[in-house]
C-alpha cells in the first residue's frame, strides 16, 4: 500500500537527514509506553462536567452505570502520562508504529517548497485510527469483568474497530447502527459481523427509546442521536453487566490516540525536521488530538511555535460558527452537559459523505484550546475536499476516507501558499483512514453528483435555540 525501495532518494532531492526515501517506520520497541494527557498542561483546568438534570458537577459515581472505573479515572486524571497496559501495547504491535510518510510525489506535483508529511493511520486492521482507543477500552472493561459492550455507529468505522477489539479480548460487542446506513452500507455491517459483533438497525424494538420512535414513525431512518439513546439505555438498565463505549469526544478517547503524535514527535526528530503546521480533520476531535497533542505539549510547556489547524465540514461548522457553551453530548439530553463548541444537541447535519465529521459538538479540551487561540479552526465544503482526495490518491496511491480528505484540502492550501511566498514550511497531517468502504461517496464525486450544503443563519439560530441555559459560577 505504501513505501517503495526505488524512486525517491538522495538522487532526486527528497532525502532529508534521517529520511532516505519515502517513509520512516520506527522499530516496535519504540511504540509509546504511556499515553499523554494534555489535562496536565492546559492553561486552565477544564470546566466541570454537569449532570443533565441537576446541572451540578458529576462525580465518578454518576458515570459508573455506563463506564468501567478505569476509564472514568482516566477521564478526570491530572497525570501527564498514563502507562499503556502491556496487553494493549502487545496488540498495538500488529500495526504500530505506523509509517511517517513524506508525500514527495504530491510536493512535486504542487511545485511547492514545503515539505509534506503524514502519519498513516490507515494501516490499522480496521483501516483508521479508531482501533487505538477501541483496544484500550475493551481491555479496561475486560479487567473489570465486563462481558458485553454496547455502542452506536453511523457509517460503521467505530463499530468495526470495537468489533475487532471485542474479538481480541473476548467481549461481546452489540452495535446499534443507524438504520439508513444499515440498509445502504451492507458491507460495513458484514465487517462488524465477520469480527463477531451483533449489529441491530436503530431505531429497534429492543429498547424503550427505539420503541417510542417507531410508534411515532414506523419508517424512521434513524440517526446517531437515536442510536446513542438506545445504546446508553441498554447499558444503564443492564444492572452493571453491560457497559457503554464511545469512539470520540471524551478525554480518555483523545488520550488513547496520543500514541499517534508521540510516534510522530520521535519520527520527525529522527528525520531532523519539526512541523511548522500540524493538520487534522475533526469530528469529535480524537484523530486530530492524537497527532497534535504531543506537539502541543511542547508549545504549552516550552513555547515552541507551531500552528495547529483543525478542519471541519462547512455543513457542520461546530468550531467556526458555533458558540462555546454548555450543551448535552447526545440528542435526547440524557448525557452529561459539557462545555464545548456546539451547534445545538438536536442539530442534524446535512448528509455529507464524511459521516465521521457529523457531530454537533466537539471534545472539551479541543474546544478550550480553540477558545485560547492555540488551535485554528477552518471549514471546507466537501467538493474541494474530494478534489484534494482524488489528487492525493493519484499521486500517493492511497484513497483517503472522506473525513481525511478535509485535512488533505487544508494541506494543499497551505502548501500552495508556500509556493506563493517561497517559504519552505514543514507540514504534518494525520491520514486518519482509508476510503475503501466509501466508494459510493467517490461514485457520487466522480459522477458529478456531490452537493455542498451551506448552513443558513436562520438554520444556525434555530439549532442553537435548543442549547440549555446554564448559569456558570465564576
Ligand atoms: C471517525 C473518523 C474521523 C472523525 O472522528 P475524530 O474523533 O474527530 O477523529 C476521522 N477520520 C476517520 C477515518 C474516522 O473514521
Amino acid at each position: 500500500m505504501s513505501g517503495s525501495t526505488s524512486g525517491a532518494n538522495g538522487s532526486n532531492g527528497s532525502a532529508v537527514n534521517g529520511l532516505d526515501g519515502y517513509r520512516l517506520v520506527l522499530p516496535q520497541s519504540r511504540i509509546p509506553t504511556a499515553w499523554y494527557n494534555i489535562q496536565a498542561d492546559l492553561p486552565a483546568p477544564l470546566p466541570p462536567v454537569l449532570h443533565p438534570a441537576t446541572q451540578q458537577p458529576v462525580g465518578p459515581a454518576d458515570l459508573t452505570p455506563l463506564f468501567p472505573m478505569g476509564l472514568i479515572l482516566q477521564e478526570v486524571s491530572p497525570e501527564r502520562y498514563i502507562p499503556i497496559p502491556a496487553e494493549v501495547r502487545e496488540i498495538y504491535r500488529l500495526w504500530r508504529p505506523t509509517p511517517l510518510v513524506r508525500a514527495v510525489r504530491l510536493e512535486k506535483a504542487l511545485d511547492t517548497p514545503a515539505h509534506i508529511y503524514y502519519k498513516n493511520e490507515s494501516v490499522s486492521p480496521s483501516g483508521s485510527h479508531k482501533l487505538n482507543t477501541a483496544l484500550a477500552q475493551a481491555y479496561i472493561n475486560k479487567q473489570e469483568g465486563v462481558g458485553r459492550i454496547v455502542t452506536e455507529t453511523g457509517a460503521g468505522q467505530w463499530g468495526s474497530a470495537l468489533a475487532i477489539a471485542g474479538s481480541f479480548f473476548d467481549i461481546a460487542i452489540d452495535v446499534y447502527m443507524v438504520k439508513i446506513s444499515y440498509q445502504q452500507k451492507p458491507y460495513r455491517r458484514s465487517v462488524m459481523q465477520a469480527y463477531g459483533a451483533t449489529v441491530t438497525p436503530s431505531p429497534s424494538d429492543k429498547t424503550n427509546a427505539g420503541r417510542g420512535i417507531l410508534a411515532r414513525d414506523p419508517n424512521s431512518n434513524g440517526s446517531l442521536g437515536i442510536a446513542i439513546s438506545e445504546a446508553v439505555e441498554v447499558a444503564a438498565t443492564s444492572g452493571g453487566m453491560t457497559k457503554y463505549s464511545l469512539g470520540s469526544v471524551l478525554n480518555h478517547v483523545l488520550l488513547h490516540q496520543t500514541v499517534i503524535g508521540q510516534e510522530a514527535v520521535e519520527g520527525m526528530a529522527e528525520i531532523g525536521e519539526y512541523p511548522d503546521v500540524v493538520i487534522g480533520c475533526v469530528g469529535g476531535g480524537s484523530n486530530f488530538a492524537g497527532l497534535a497533542y504531543p506537539f502541543l505539549h511542547k508549545t504549552l510547556t516550552e513555547g515552541v511555535k507551531t500552528r495547529f489547524l483543525a478542519i471541519e465540514p462547512a455543513s457542520c461548522p461546530t468550531l467556526t460558527r458555533g458558540p462555546y457553551r454548555y450543551d448535552f453530548g447526545d440528542t435526547s439530553g440524557m448525557a452529561p452537559l459539557v462545555k464545548m463548541y456546539t451547534l445545538g444537541h438536536d442539530f442534524v447535519p446535512a448528509g455529507i459523505h464524511a459521516g465521521g465529521l457529523r457531530y454537533h459538538g466537539m471534545a472539551p479540551s479541543i474546544s478550550a484550546l480553540v477558545k485560547g487561540g492555540y488551535i485554528e479552526p477552518r471549514a471546507y465544503h466537501q467538493t474541494p475536499c474530494f478534489e484534494a482526495a482524488a489528487l492525493f490518491a493519484r499521486l500517493e496511491g492511497i484513497i483517503p476516507a472522506p473525513e481525511t480528505s478535509h485535512a488533505i484540502r487544508a494541506v494543499l492550501d497551505e502548501a500552495l501558499k508556500c509556493k506563493e511566498t517561497g517559504e519552505k514550511k514543514v507540514i504534518l497531517f494525520n491520514f486518519s483512514g482509508h476510503g475503501h468502504f466509501d466508494m459510493a461517496a467517490y461514485d457520487a464525486y466522480l459522477g458529478g453528483q456531490l452537493q455542498d450544503y451551506q448552513m443558513s443563519e436562520e438554520e444556525l439560530a434555530r439549532a442553537l435555540s435548543t442549547v440549555p441555559q446554564v448559569s456558570e459560577a465564576g
